[in-house]
């Protein structure tokens, strides 16, 4: 799996960006093919400390395909109240039954103010233990600050915390330096 950088400034935004090139069908790019990958990267962010318990192929896959799921509602929802729409409807109810199915699974620590925590106990819980975090974000999250990077292709969703509200890329080396070179080119191309 391919190690890419974290820009999201949220570890649920870096969920959203483990597809690469999402508005290009030519170059889209999933990074969680597998439940290895979906672990390795959970242990990459921090939200998973030790490994979960194997589970068969069979269930393995399907984990893979609901965390996949909520990605990707996620993202649908995230996109749409960035440009100022309603979040289409069966999106927004899969995120609202994935939160709710997931605080089930929570265990409460304390009440005022009020804690939970989750281990998984093997791998077919990762989702889980990804929802709690969706609801953790959507609570709190500054709907001013989220954008989606202005590169055509890319796709990818951060909180923007420059004190102007004024970041437009995921990242200024990468899709920021590509959106200047172009321009520089177009600039700089004789005309006829
Ligand atoms: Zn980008």
């Amino acid at each position: 799996m391919e190690m890419r950088p974290l820009v999201g400034g949220h570890v649920v935004l870096d969920f959203v960006n483990t597809v690469a090139w999402r508005l290009d069908p030519a170059r889209f790019a999933d990074d969680l093919t597998t439940a290895d990958a979906l672990v390795t990267w959970l242990r990459r962010t921090g939200l998973l400390r030790t490994d979960p318990a194997p589970v068969s192929p069979a269930r393995a896959a399907a984990t893979v395909k609901r965390a996949r799921k909520l990605r990707d509602d996620l993202y649908a929802v995230l996109s749409a109240s960035i440009d100022g729409q309603e979040p289409p409807s069966d999106a927004a109810e899969a995120v609202h039954h994935a939160i709710v199915q997931a605080l089930r699974r929570a265990r409460l620590t304390g009440v005022v103010p009020l804690q939970w925590e989750f281990t998984p106990a093997d791998v077919s819980e990762l989702p889980v233990l990804l929802a709690l975090e969706v609801w953790r974000f959507l609570e709190s999250v500054d709907r001013t600050r989220l954008r989606q990077c202005a590169d055509e292709g890319c796709g990818w969703v951060f909180l923007d915390s420059s004190r102007n509200g004024s970041r437009r890329w995921c990242s200024s080396a990468d899709c920021g330096n590509r959106s200047r070179a172009r321009r520089h080119y177009e600039r700089n191309r004789p005309r006829r």
